[in-house]
């Protein structure tokens, strides 16, 4: 996370209270409601019309199916889901791992059924139900809560050098749940676990890996899952932790420089296992050395770079009109290019 993003009070955000009343106050509770089978009756008239409004298939039909299974749960089980709901949605502290998550795979363990029906839920209430209007009018469209994110940055403040679209756009980027979906259940419209990043991290780098669990496979079977510390997306921490990325040469530059003809260190104390999972997430190491060996790093350090030094420009004070905005276009990598080629060639 080269910047975070800003939490934006949307109407969006209260799709939170919805999904909470229905699984704290009824699906989890049902051994304790009369009514044998769930019906709209049993949730607050505000949220009746969400439920009634929309495909059967989506929303009523798993939470039936979840209330008739919850009905003859124990009273260990349904205390285990109700801190899931509690304990998924506070983001910021699982990702400084100061929390346990309740995952889809602990659930199968208590009712397979139940933990297929959470997922279908949450699911088509992300893909489905908040695109129809008795969800919008009520809530905003999805596409404006991204817009209020993005602003009119163009930058993904994921890996700080590919392009977002932003709100003058007709369309827009994706929305990655950072925390996936598919690993933790009662996540997928909470606005501290959507970001929007750019489609390189998405759906190129990210997909589906599991943010604060590193799982290591062998034949398609687990045979490690360590719990790891992330950058949380939203955080409020003044100033951001400063990342500083190191390159090193193993020989001279020219045009057909490569990433194996580098070695890249990415550097952040007090928060290296963050970097790590961050680097694991969004192959940030391979696209930094890959954008270093691009056409556009050469001519940037061809027709800007070298053409500055031969007006008179001394390389440190190149570095430091770039660090007067290392944010800004990729300036800190341009940095650490920069510092990478001048080292090899004093060293040499
Ligand atoms: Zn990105």
């Amino acid at each position: 996370m080269i910047r975070p993003y800003r939490h934006i009070n949307s109407k969006f955000h209260k799709i939170q209270s919805f999904v909470n009343h229905l699984f704290l106050d009824v699906i989890f509770r049902a051994p304790y409601i009369a009514n044998p089978t769930f019906d709209t009756s049993l949730v607050l008239s505000k949220y009746r019309p969400l439920l009634e409004a929309v495909n059967d298939e989506y929303l009523l039909h798993p939470l039936r199916e979840c209330y008739k299974t919850c009905k003859n749960l124990s009273k260990k089980h349904l205390k285990i889901l109700k801190r899931g709901v509690h304990q998924n949605n506070k983001i910021r502290i699982l990702c400084n791992g100061n929390l346990t998550p309740l995952e889809y795979s602990d659930i199968d363990l208590i009712d397979e059924n139940l933990s297929k029906q959470i997922k279908t839920f949450f699911d088509k209430l992300y893909d489905e139900a908040v695109n129809k209007a008795v969800f919008y009018n009520k809530y905003g469209k999805i596409e404006d809560y991204y817009k209020s994110i993005v602003g009119k940055s163009r930058t993904c403040r994921c890996c700080g050098i590919n392009k977002v679209l932003i709100k003058f756009h007709s369309k827009r980027s994706a929305l990655d749940h950072y925390l996936p979906r598919n690993h933790f259940p009662f996540t997928s419209i909470n606005t501290n676990n959507l970001l929007p990043i750019c489609d390189n991290c998405n759906s190129k780098y990210k997909l589906a890996e599991n943010t604060i669990f590193e799982i290591i496979k062998r034949n398609s079977r687990i045979v490690s899952k360590t719990r790891k510390r992330a950058f949380f997306p939203f955080s409020k921490i003044v100033p951001f932790p400063r990342i500083d990325v190191e390159i090193t040469l193993n020989r001279a530059l020219s045009e057909d420089l490569e990433p194996a003809d580098m070695n890249i260190k990415l550097k952040c104390q007090g928060y290296e296992e963050q970097i790590d999972t961050w680097d694991r997430l969004f192959g940030i190491k391979e696209n930094y050395l890959v954008e270093c060996c691009s056409e556009e790093m050469y001519s940037f350090y061809e027709e800007q770079y070298i053409a500055d030094l031969n007006f008179g420009k001394t390389h440190q004070q190149y570095l430091d009109t770039l660090e007067s905005n290392r944010l800004f276009d990729m300036n800190f990598l341009r940095i650490a290019y920069l510092k990478g080629l001048n080292n090899y060639s004093s060293n040499s």
